[in-house]
């Protein structure tokens, strides 16, 4: 398995498989990698000749008052998962190698960040689609895959990528759980026991508001409260549920065609994302 550090050797790379006629598939992540990244590595592997599995923490997504200092990494953890499940290539970049200095110039969507996460987390998703931009320049992928699991970033790079006609196909993959529900995350590893156990209350809370939509719920602000009930009854500090367009992420009064839920909420100091289409 290639590990590298630099955009030029990256390229190189890019560039002496696309000759060879290679499809390059690439799984951007933030590393500290779990069976849900290693799941996008599996649909990547089938979607593509060579995976590239990059690796970055990127300081432009997240808040001056957010977890970047204590956000968790394991660089030969990782590498050694990578390359037990058949991974190419791992793109290792430093901050300074994506941001050195003198850079000044963004990407940005400009109306889906106005919705859920992109509310409470300002400039987390120019972040993103900054710091996707960048690695499409230094991968050059013809395929990419990001998870369910971070369903408002998968609008927002799709959106990305046609508005910018980057020759990239953007897959989506199932979001990977854990046996009570709760989705994986790098971040899980922050909640105590107890936190733990209540953070399976977020899945719970969609898992019935789908119920009850099936069983013909179609007020939205009954179906935001069963939720934000079945986490707060656990002790989780709810930071948003929403009923929304599962295109637009525009907020729904009543669920008729398609709908799709999302929740964050804290559980002490650990914010956990989730979402679930309700309908359609
Ligand atoms: P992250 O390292 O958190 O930035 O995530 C990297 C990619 O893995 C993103 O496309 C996420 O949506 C995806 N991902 C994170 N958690 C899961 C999960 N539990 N199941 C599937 N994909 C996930």
């Amino acid at each position: 398995m290639d590990i590298i550090r630099t955009i030029a050797e990256m390229q190189a790379t890019s560039r002496n498989w696309l000759r060879e006629g290679q499809t390059i598939a690439l799984v951007p992540t933030m590393g500290f990698l779990h069976e849900g990244h290693l799941s996008l590595v599996d649909h990547a592997r089938r979607n593509g000749t060579r995976v590239v599995t990059s690796i970055f923490v990127n300081p432009m997504q997240f808040g001056p008052t957010e977890d970047l200092e204590r956000y968790p990494r394991d660089e030969q953890g990782d590498l050694k998962r990578l390359e037990e499940r058949g991974n190419h290539a791992v793109f290792l970049p430093g901050p300074t190698e994506m941001y050195p200095n003198g850079f000044e110039t963004y990407v940005e969507t400009e109306h889906l960040p106005q919705h859920l996460c992109g509310l409470r987390r300002k400039g987390h998703f120019r972040g993103v689609t900054t710091i996707v931009s960048k690695l499409f320049n230094a991968v050059l992928p013809d395929v990419a895959v990001f998870g369910e699991k971070d369903y408002q970033q998968l609008l927002v790079i799709r959106r990305m990528t046609v508005d910018m006609n980057f020759p990239v196909r953007i897959l989506s993959a199932p979001t990977l759980r854990e046996p009570d529900g709760l989705a994986m995350s790098s971040r899980n590893t922050f909640l105590s026991p107890e936190e733990r156990i209540a953070g399976s209350s977020v899945y719970k809370a969609l898992q019935l508001a789908r119920e009850a939509v099936a069983k013909g719920e179609n007020d939205a602000i009954r179906i935001r409260e069963l939720m934000m009930q079945t986490i707060e009854q656990t002790g989780g500090r709810v930071d948003y549920v929403a009923v929304v367009h599962p295109d637009s992420l525009d907020e729904l009064e009543l669920v008729q065609n398609r709908a799709h839920a999302a929740v964050a909420a804290f559980f002490g100091n650990t914010r956990l994302i989730d979402n679930l289409r309700l309908l359609g």
